[in-house]
């Protein structure tokens, strides 16, 4: 069984995505799909008069500001547009994939941040209707009934809160969440760049390989969203996860590819 992650960023090649999903899950090994959905959310949301709003923690890590009309786009996109084209995709490849969100059975369940500090202009400020969080549990049962009954489940953000609302949450780290949970030997992470890159602009400078001894030498290089896929592989491969790839989803076979090793191999 392996987890597989594709982010939802321009380029991303979603037919070649399903169509090699298909060919693995016909070769006989479970897949759990988990997807994305940014690009999509940032252009509905332009459309729909509410454009986006990235805030970055005090701690540098960027996400995306989820007030309630915000998080309601949200799922529009996620849980609607991106979600269901991914399931027909994978249908018309043969595929029996039923597609849920995190708080469909409680998925992902986690703690809606109450307050968040934010970095603004140089200033620090606290959000209070925020509806992001983190998810800190993984309850697999439904999952496991979905896999038990031959169907290939696509999940996606957002998450549950112990208080019952809707939370936004990162997708890598629900995905390396879920993948320890599973207790899975790789999780691939696909994503709009070859892996992590040494100079963000040079596809060239890949880094190949990080043993995780040495992972801090590397987290460096990650800037934005990077940053969240390398602390989700971090903490995939510290809750028993062997392997962790990130790989480039805008090429043929891109699952494949990250299973012979092309990308970045944290291990
Ligand atoms: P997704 O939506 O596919 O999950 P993101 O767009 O969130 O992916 O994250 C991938 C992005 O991370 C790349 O498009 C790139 O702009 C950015 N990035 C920042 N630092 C690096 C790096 N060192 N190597 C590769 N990509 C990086």
């Amino acid at each position: 069984m392996i987890v597989v992650k594709v982010g939802g960023s321009h380029g991303i090649d979603y037919e070649a995505v399903c169509s090699d999903l298909a060919s693995i899950v016909k070769s006989g090994q479970q897949v759990i799909l988990v997807h994305g959905g940014s690009a999509e959310t940032n252009r509905i949301s332009e459309k729909l008069g509410k454009p986006p709003r990235m805030v970055t923690s005090a701690s540098g890590y960027e996400s995306r500001y989820t007030d309630r009309e915000t998080l309601e786009i949200f799922e529009m996109v996620y849980c609607g547009k991106m979600n269901k084209s991914i399931v027909e995709k994978l249908q018309r490849n043969g595929v029996n994939a039923v597609g849920l969100s995190g708080l469909d059975g409680r998925i992902w369940e986690g703690s809606r941040k109450a307050a968040i500090t934010i970095l603004e202009g140089g200033r620090k400020r606290v959000l209070r209707d925020d509806f992001t969080g983190k998810v800190e549990r993984v309850n697999l049962e439904l999952v496991h009934l979905l896999l038990n009954g031959g169907f290939t489940p696509v999940l996606t953000p957002p998450a549950i809160s112990y208080e019952h609302e809707a939370i936004n949450v990162d997708g890598d780290r629900a995905a390396a969440m879920l993948a320890s949970a599973l207790k899975v030997d790789k999780l691939v992470i696909l994503s709009n760049v070859p892996g992590l890159l040494r100079e963000i602009q040079d596809e060239q400078s890949l880094v190949p390989e990080i043993p995780f001894a040495e992972i801090e030498e590397f987290t460096a290089f990650a800037k934005g969203r990077m940053k969240k896929k390398i602390l989700g592989a971090v903490e995939a491969i510290r809750d028993g996860v062997k392997e962790v790839v990130l790989g480039d989803a805008r090429k043929p076979f891109p699952i494949t590819e990250a299973l012979s090793g092309r990308g970045t191999v944290i291990h």
